[in-house]
């Protein structure tokens, strides 16, 4: 199987081979099909995995250079993770030029807050910051197809949940969610209840 023959486009699978990343893993064949179909996916999948570009893939794919307004949100535990992931979404879409904004605490606010008022396709946070950014307005999300959240069982175990959920009820309801976690804890799997489409997809 190669990136191509899963319906990949040329500017991707470019910036993918200039990764090295010639085929897909086993978790990137099952979940890019599903994303790009817009399907709600819960997936239960550990670092390694390769889940970032799992994800990375079909929302570069989707996004639409044009629209000013971010079209993708990504909620992450820390600030390491939150820069790791957006210098991946940049590199898979680098012929695409998507401008990835990444915010989180312990960092100015002022410099993130001008940095969204430019265009940003993409935002990856913490969820601390992102909700502040909402609370604000220095965030907008009406554009807002796509919510990621990754390593949530790590945001559970940082007491982050509570603000995950106030993000969410700022965002659109009509969007794709997809929802990455090591391990199901009931908090979470409460989560994917209430937050996902009750038809999401399952993936272990
Ligand atoms: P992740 O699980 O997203 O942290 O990715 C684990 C590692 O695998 C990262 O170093 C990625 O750069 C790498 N990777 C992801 N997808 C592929 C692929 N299709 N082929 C080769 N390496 C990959």
């Amino acid at each position: 199987i190669t990136f191509e023959s899963m319906g990949i486009s040329s500017e991707i699978t470019k910036a993918l081979d200039s990764l090295r990343y010639y085929h897909p893993t086993s978790v990137q064949q099952e979940i890019i099909p599903l994303a790009l179909n817009k399907e709600d996916i819960l997936t239960e999948s550990q670092t390694g995995s390769g889940k970032t570009a799992a994800f990375g893939i079909p929302l570069c794919e989707q996004v639409v250079w044009e629209e000013n307004k971010p079209q993708a949100l990504i909620l992450v535990p820390t600030r390491e993770l939150a820069m790791q992931i957006k210098e991946d979404i940049m590199n898979i879409g680098r012929f695409k030029r998507f401008k990835v904004t990444a915010v989180y605490g312990k960092s100015s606010f002022k410099t993130q807050k001008s940095e969204l008022k430019q265009k940003s396709h993409i935002v990856v946070g913490t969820p601390g910051r992102i909700l502040e950014h909402l609370q604000e307005g220095t965030l907008n999300v009406d554009e807002v197809k796509s919510l990621i959240l990754d390593e949530a069982d790590e945001m559970l175990n940082m007491g982050f949940i509570q603000q995950v959920e106030d993000i969410i009820d700022y965002l659109p309801k009509e969007r794709q969610t997809m929802l990455f976690s090591a391990t199901m804890p009931s908090e979470i799997e409460r989560l994917a209840f209430f937050y996902m489409k009750k038809d999401h997809k399952t993936i272990k």
